[in-house]
């Protein structure tokens, strides 16, 4: 067993999960490499890092580039002596991949290949990927709870630029076996990721927002006057959809879990979710609860391409990795989502 890594680049580290992933990891005292484009995150993610690493055991370095610059990459992975890296930067808008699929492909599957490249050329042979059950595209109900070996077949081109990265790595990791044995990757299919650290240093902004915590949250903050549910006759309980909502910080415990046990050659697919889910209204609800808002709602049609159930079985990882979510109660995450917009109305902005 090779020992865990304790140089970490962390790819879209101004981005929400993987601003909390280089909390998270300064906070268990390594050192930190965070890269951002800044396209879509943000400067003030990386100045709140940098003002948290201060207090914090490990050391953080901000780089502003692109994860398709490859000779940047190459210099942050050699500079730094970096052994692993987790690569959280993409676009993840799954309408506007319909609209611009080569953006998506160009970025997404493209970058992540310049990224391995650099690896390559640099002798860096450990690597997070940030996959997503949109790689299963809408399973049939039989395969509810989603086990990793539900058959993959994506409905869009964001969902396809992420599985093509992951038939990338299978097959990357089979051809490098002979020149490094220690290849070794794990991509991490995601659910829903939701809530913010809990000490509010930072937290979830994006521009367009479209995920349905936060849109709960803007509305009962006076942002938005009223949450449109996008669909309320869905063959479940009360007509709306569910999701298996796991808190970032436990998506990114989960990403540590499995950093420190990636043995050599390891090859590995692994759900993150809490093997559960929520319907809109029970979200809404929980939404009503913890932030003392009617949060008025109305009903709209149906959003294309959204299954009626999705959840998570993510036995693997925590039967193998000792992954265990401590925010099992969904007011717990909503509770950290609203702090930080109570604190930060504007976000990064203000
Ligand atoms: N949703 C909704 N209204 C909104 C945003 C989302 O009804 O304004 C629903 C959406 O249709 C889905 C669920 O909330 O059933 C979660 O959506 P989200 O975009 O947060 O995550 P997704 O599951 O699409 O990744």
């Amino acid at each position: 067993m090779t020992p865990p890594p304790t140089r970490i680049l962390v790819t879209g580290g101004a981005g929400y999960i993987g601003s909390h992933a280089c909390l998270r990891l300064l906070e268990a005292g390594l050192d930190v490499v965070g890269l951002d484009d800044l396209s879509r995150g943000h400067r003030g993610a990386f100045e709140a890092i940098s003002a948290a690493a201060a207090d914090l055991p490990g050391s953080f370095s901000p780089i502003e580039a692109s994860i398709s610059d490859r000779s940047t990459c190459e210099a942050a992975l050699g500079d730094h002596r970096i052994e692993l890296v987790m690569h959280f930067a993409a676009l993840a808008y799954v309408g506007e991949s319909v609209e611009e699929p080569l953006r998506y492909y160009d970025n997404n599957t493209g970058g992540a290949i310049s990224l391995l490249q650099a690896m390559n050329s640099t002798g860096v042979n450990r690597f997070i990927f940030s996959s997503t059950c949109a790689t299963y595209g809408e399973p049939s109900t039989d395969r509810i709870p989603i086990a990793e070996d539900c058959p993959q077949a994506p409905i869009n081109p964001y969902g396809h630029s992420k599985h093509m990265v992951e038939r990338v790595l299978f097959d990357h990791a089979y051809a490098r076996r002979a020149a490094d044995p220690a290849f070794a990757f794990a991509a991490l299919r995601y659910f829903n990721v939701a809530g913010s650290d809990p000490k509010i240093r930072i937290g979830e902004d994006h521009r367009p927002e479209t995920h349905l915590i936060p849109i709960c949250l803007e509305v009962a903050a006076g942002r938005r006057e009223a949450l449109v549910i996008h669909g309320d006759d869905y063959p479940t309980d009360d007509g709306t959809c569910i999701r298996d909502y796991v808190h970032v910080c436990d998506l990114i415990d989960a990403h540590i879990a499995v950093m420190n046990g990636l043995a050599p050659g390891d090859a590995r697919a692994l759900n993150v979710g809490l093997g559960h889910g929520w319907s809109v209204r029970e979200v809404l609800e929980a939404c009503r609860k913890i932030t003392g808002h009617p949060i008025p709602e109305r009903p709209g049609p149906r959003r294309p391409g959204d299954p009626p159930r999705l959840f998570a079985d993510s036995s693997r990882i925590k039967g193998e990795f000792g992954w265990a979510p401590h925010f099992t109660e969904l007011e717990e995450t909503v509770a950290t989502a609203w702090a930080w917009m109570k604190a930060r109305p504007n976000g990064y902005a203000g």
